[in-house]
């Protein structure tokens, strides 16, 4: 399905979302044939996004969250307090994590919050402050390392400019491969987990 949306948007943006309708947004003045030739023109795009999707889609069949908890990619048997389990997965293993991970790297943050959020994995403030999702836990480990060291690395360089992911590359090698493969664990951001 193909749903067109125009508001006071300043572009036209196209996106897919999970059940693989077509989302586009519009500044209100676009006629509508501009938007049907702006989707025909972008059609090699939409056919790689829901190849990517589907292949995302066939990921997630490998969990189970209604009898298993995750932690570090391993399922663990669970069927109730699964809130508390990755809560305290979360301080226990996360934020201690975080603080060897910037000892090591010799980079600075003040603080670590949780959050709830469906878009991100994490960010930091011009405070330096930290948020991380809470289903991090659930990722492998080398995916939590890079998004934490993705974090602290915008504490020297705030934006995903040349230079930060120089800084990145010089603590993790292989970056690339694991802002990829996380990419793959993205349906988590939606799931209902508990
Ligand atoms: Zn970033």
């Amino acid at each position: 399905m193909i749903k067109v949306i125009k508001g006071k948007y300043k572009n036209i943006s196209l996106k897919v979302d999970y059940d693989y309708n077509l989302i586009v947004k519009a500044p209100k003045k676009v006629s509508d044939s501009f938007i049907q030739n702006f989707i025909i023109s972008k059609q090699t795009w939409i056919d790689k996004q829901i190849i990517r999707l589907t292949d995302i889609k066939d990921f997630r069949k490998n969990y189970n969250f209604k009898d298993f908890v995750y932690l570090f990619d391993k399922g663990i048997e669970c069927r109730e307090n699964k809130k508390q389990f990755y809560e305290n997965a979360f301080y226990f293993q996360i934020i201690p994590l975080v603080k060897t991970l910037a000892e090591q790297c010799k980079l600075s943050y003040s603080n670590v919050k949780l959050t709830n959020s469906k878009r991100i994995w994490g960010s930091l403030n011009n405070k330096k402050e930290m948020k991380l999702n809470w289903k991090i836990v659930i990722l492998p480990k080398i995916l939590i390392e890079y998004i934490i060291i993705h974090e602290l690395c915008h504490g020297k360089e705030f934006n995903h400019s040349k230079n930060f992911w120089k800084l990145v590359s010089s603590y993790i090698k292989d970056y690339k491969i694991r802002k990829k493969l996380l990419e793959r664990y993205s349906f988590l951001l939606n799931e209902k987990l508990y």
